[in-house]
């Protein structure tokens, strides 16, 4: 803690804003609890569309709180499916239309979808520098208060499959350029945009939940969590091996019990955890 905070009071120092940044990196809880957050900007970057699924509980809550909530896909999703039928653009536009109507569950609106249109599975592969730079300007576009990303890990690498591995690294990068003005410094001079730094984040992952620190009541909201993931029919339905748009009644029963039973409950409620994390964004491993 005091090699953190010896860290972070130099680098404050060196942006003239000690008081502001010190204060945020005090504390790894929130000052206000998720579930009264208001009037926030929340952006979540995830590799795929259905990687937000994690956290669709807490989008809806925020969404009906009267945050606004934009969610930025890197990959299109043209890959992942078991049907030999999809073609790669096919799917490409299967995934991006499951993913505005999972949205729409949430009431999450259509043109806060953003997808950045990089190939499924290969997302380690492109020019980082590239992704990062996109990254960055959305982020100093939307000027999140919170970022929600896959936890690229607390004191270690986290392993996570590929784009997921990926996704972290990028939207933990990002989040550090974005705040340094001669980072990616065209956007400045010439888009009209600004330098900006996210103060708080919301870190997911998918299994191994060790470094989680809060758990967000989603108990009001677990109906549209359900009905959202019943969207994504080529992601995990019986459409991941042989796809078909209209799913029977039944195999939409079956696809929301499942997605029911992925709903993680403790002290009697159902909710999703998260490595909460406040501070800048060069500690966010730490
Ligand atoms: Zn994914």
């Amino acid at each position: 803690m005091r090699e953190l905070r010896s860290g972070i009071l130099l680098i404050a120092g060196i942006l003239g804003m000690a008081g502001t940044v010190m204060a945020q990196t005090a504390a790894q809880k929130p000052e206000v609890p998720v579930e009264k957050w208001t009037g926030k900007t929340i952006l979540l970057i995830g590799a795929h569309a259905d990687d937000d699924a994690l956290s669709h509980g807490t989008l809806a809550m925020l969404q009906a709180h009267g945050n606004q909530v934009y969610v930025v896909t890197l990959t299109t999703g043209n890959v992942g499916t078991q049907d030999p039928k999809l073609s790669r653009t096919q799917l490409a536009e299967i995934r991006r239309q499951e993913e505005l109507a999972a949205l729409k569950e949430l009431g999450i609106r259509g043109d806060h979808y953003i997808n950045l249109g990089y190939d499924d599975g290969l997302l380690e592969f492109e020019d980082r520098k590239a992704v990062v730079e996109n990254l960055v300007r959305w982020i100093r576009k939307l000027r999140p208060d919170v970022l929600f990303a896959w936890d690229p890990g607390k004191n270690f690498q986290r392993w996570h499959k590929s784009d997921h591995r990926a996704a972290a690294y990028l939207a933990a990068d990002a989040a550090r350029a974005a705040m340094w003005r001669l980072l990616f410094e065209g956007q400045i001079t010439q888009e009209g945009l600004k330098e900006f730094m996210i103060p708080e984040y919301m870190l997911y992952n998918d299994y191994d939940f060790q470094d989680e620190n809060i758990w967000v009541d989603i108990t009001d909201f677990v109906d549209k969590r359900v009905n959202a993931d019943a969207h994504y029919i080529s992601q995990y339905g019986p459409g991941w091996k042989d796809y078909n748009p209209n799913p029977t009644e039944e195999e939409v029963k079956e696809m929301k019990a499942w997605a029911l039973d992925t709903i993680r409950t403790r002290d009697g409620k159902r909710v999703e955890g998260f490595r909460y994390y406040r501070g800048l964004p060069d500690a966010l491993g730490k």
